[in-house]
């Protein structure tokens, strides 16, 4: 999966190479699919939701350049499968899931695996996670567009990214806050499930 899927296609982040060697795609995937856990697709985890296909969890940890001293909030926890990526990389994570199921599900399988340095929550993303602000990144995991809280909730350098657009038509967005402005960046083109308001 590393060599095929992400180095061929232009993965080079060495600590991203070894954080995706590290964190075992099947035990996220659950039984039944582990045996398509290491292929190139998203891969269904309950209640509509996905798991996306490895690169692009590795593109967007690669995006995010983390040195390790940061704190990022991710938006949509699902399963828990980027988390688990992000918190070898970073300080700590914290990770919100508005489905209630899933957000279960991702406490069982980073105990499992050991995660400790991340916090959950069971909630609305869109609201963000003020208590723990601010945030050296945001990542969102399911596609749509940005809200306002999310750039008040990063630090002056902070880095917000995100699955832009409707539909099944997003690209990954990169917008880094430098001070009062914001830089902002386009990259892949790609289908997440759908950022929804509210609880489930
Ligand atoms: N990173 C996840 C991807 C899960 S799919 C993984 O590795 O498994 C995206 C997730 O975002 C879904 O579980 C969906 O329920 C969740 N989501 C969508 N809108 C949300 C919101 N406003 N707040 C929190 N989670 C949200």
């Amino acid at each position: 999966m590393v060599q095929e899927q992400l180095i061929n296609r232009g993965i080079t982040s060495p600590r991203v190479i070894a954080a995706m060697s590290q964190v075992h795609r099947h035990l996220f995937a659950g039984e039944a699919l582990s045996l398509h856990a290491y292929k190139d697709k998203s891969l269904p985890i309950g209640e509509g939701q996905t798991i996306s296909q490895p690169y692009i969890v590795a593109k967007m940890t690669e995006l995010l350049d983390l040195k390790g001293h940061e704190r990022v909030l991710e938006i949509g926890t699902g399963c828990g499968y980027q988390t688990a990526v992000l918190s070898l990389l970073c300080k700590r994570v914290y990770s919100i899931e508005r489905i209630e199921s899933l957000h279960s599900l991702a406490k069982t399988n980073l105990r499992k695996g050991r995660h400790s340095n991340v916090m959950l929550k069971s909630g609305d993303g869109l609201l963000g996670w003020e208590e723990y602000g601010p945030f050296d990144a945001i990542i969102v995991t399911a596609g749509g567009f940005a809200s306002d809280l999310w750039l008040d909730q990063l630090t002056d350098d902070g880095v917000l990214l995100l699955p832009e657009g409707t539909g099944k038509d997003h690209k990954l967005v990169r917008r880094q806050k430098n001070g009062n402005t914001v830089d902002e960046e386009y990259f892949d083109d790609c289908t997440f499930v759908p950022l929804l308001a509210g609880v489930n």
